[in-house]
């Protein structure tokens, strides 16, 4: 196995793709570019840093990644600011909003140098996005990638941050519909999984026989499977439903799997709903997970035959690129990225009602061919579509663009 990364991505995605990434980044080599969230663990922003940063190092950038310290009310005030540009009515308390000014202040005499002399930098959703304005001798291009969903956001909140926003050079945001009208240019580029991640890396026959075993499921019964946190938008009570009207018709095992809930108060509230929904039947299984269990979630998705995400509201939908990308047709919600990515009747279904997902488990259970070959276009969707590679490549465009967007066509060597 070699060591390089582009090496074993080249065994997925094969060598056009490598070779395109390799193209793209010449003119950008030696490029410094830094990248700046709140975190280093923990949610799907510092998850896909840690493998952009290497990728790009080895195509010849210099890439770099810093994260922002704070304290108390500094989280506090950027969780408030999360939930209402998500859409929450409530005003941010004013001494928040200070402590939130004066963390980014802070933060920039530390790193002032560095951004100032990079020749890119991207500064991930709303915490650091006060830096530019305290960056006044900047010398690179300066990006805002949204992740977060404001496409209804609660407006005095918004208009707020949108003061630090608007000096960017431009924006990412991850759907269209996220989106909020800015005068830069505005781009988008969708997430994406790691296949070489713990969460999505092929796993042994003995692994997954061990999930099965851990999880007290019978492997001569179809498994249905559902991985997401105990949310009422993530509607797992309707799965369960769903789940108790298609057992009428196929034998049938229900994995509900997830965490969260413990320092979550309405975590917890959704979990007892979902158990009081589930009781007296044994064949639904509700799985509290830590929060490094990604081989387990890995597994999960393995060993099902059908992974459902019943979402009524949804961001992206990172369980179902999961899920497809191991060759399972996703019953989805029909939300949000979902619907990027599963295409009713070929990459699985699109539904809206615990009926309709009952009648569509009990279709692909009683007809495995189209079952499975659903399970290879969802594959092969996402391997086209959703992986990190296209990320990289998207990233990579777009600093090209934003370096010589005047000009007509980019010539490559
Ligand atoms: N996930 C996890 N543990 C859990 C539940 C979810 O690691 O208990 C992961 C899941 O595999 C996916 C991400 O968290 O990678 C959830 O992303 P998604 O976009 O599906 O939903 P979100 O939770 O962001 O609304």
């Amino acid at each position: 196995m070699t060591d390089l990364l582009l090496d074993q991505y080249q065994e997925i995605v094969g060598e056009d793709v490598i070779n395109n990434l390799r193209q793209l980044a010449e003119p950008l080599r030696g490029a410094k570019v830094v990248h700046v969230n709140s975190t280093r663990e923990g949610g799907g922003v510092a998850e896909i840093l840690h493998r952009m940063i290497p990728l790009k190092k080895e195509l010849g950038l210099e890439p770099s990644w810093e994260v922002i310290a704070g304290e108390g009310e500094f989280y506090q005030c950027t969780k408030y600011m999360h939930n209402t540009l998500q859409g929450n009515r409530s005003e941010i308390p004013q001494h928040l909003l200070k402590r939130y000014e004066e963390t980014n202040e802070e933060n920039a005499e530390r790193l002032r140098g560095q951004l100032e002399e990079a020749d890119f930098v991207f500064i991930h959703d709303p915490q650091p996005a006060p830096l530019l304005s305290l960056c006044s001798g900047r010398r690179g291009k300066w990006v805002w990638r949204c992740h977060i969903d404001v496409s209804r956001p609660y407006r005095p909140v918004w208009k707020y941050l949108r003061n630090f926003v608007e000096p960017y050079d431009a924006s990412i945001w991850s759907l269209a519909e996220f989106a909020q009208p800015l005068h830069h240019p505005l781009y988008l580029i969708a997430p994406s999984i790691d296949p070489l991640s713990d969460k999505n890396i092929e796993l042994s026959q003995k692994e997954l026989k061990g999930v099965l075993k851990r999880s007290k499921l019978d492997p001569d019964r179809p498994i249905v499977v559902q991985v997401s946190r105990f949310d009422r938008f993530k509607d797992p009570v309707g799965v369960v439903q769903a789940f108790r009207l298609a057992k009428t018709f196929v034998p049938l095992q229900l994995v509900l799997a997830g965490g969260g809930a413990t320092d979550d108060p309405e975590g917890e509230e959704v979990l007892a709903e979902v158990r009081a929904a589930a009781a007296g039947d044994s064949d639904i299984h509700v799985m509290l997970l830590p929060s490094d269990a990604h081989r387990t979630i890995n597994g999960l998705q393995r060993i099902s035959d059908i992974v459902v995400q019943k979402s009524t509201r949804e961001g992206f939908g990172l369980t179902v690129t999961e899920a497809m990308w191991k060759g399972k047709p996703v019953i989805g919600g029909e939300v949000g990225g979902i619907r990027l990515q599963v295409h009713n009747h070929h990459t699985g279904f699109l539904v809206n009602t615990p009926e309709g997902a009952a009648l569509r488990i009990r279709y692909l259970l009683t007809h495995r061919d189209k079952l499975e070959e659903m399970g290879r276009k969802a594959r092969q969707f996402i391997l086209e579509n959703f992986l990190i590679t296209r990320h990289v490549r998207e990233y990579l465009t777009l600093m090209l663009a934003i370096l010589r967007g005047t000009e007509e066509r980019i010539e490559l060597v």
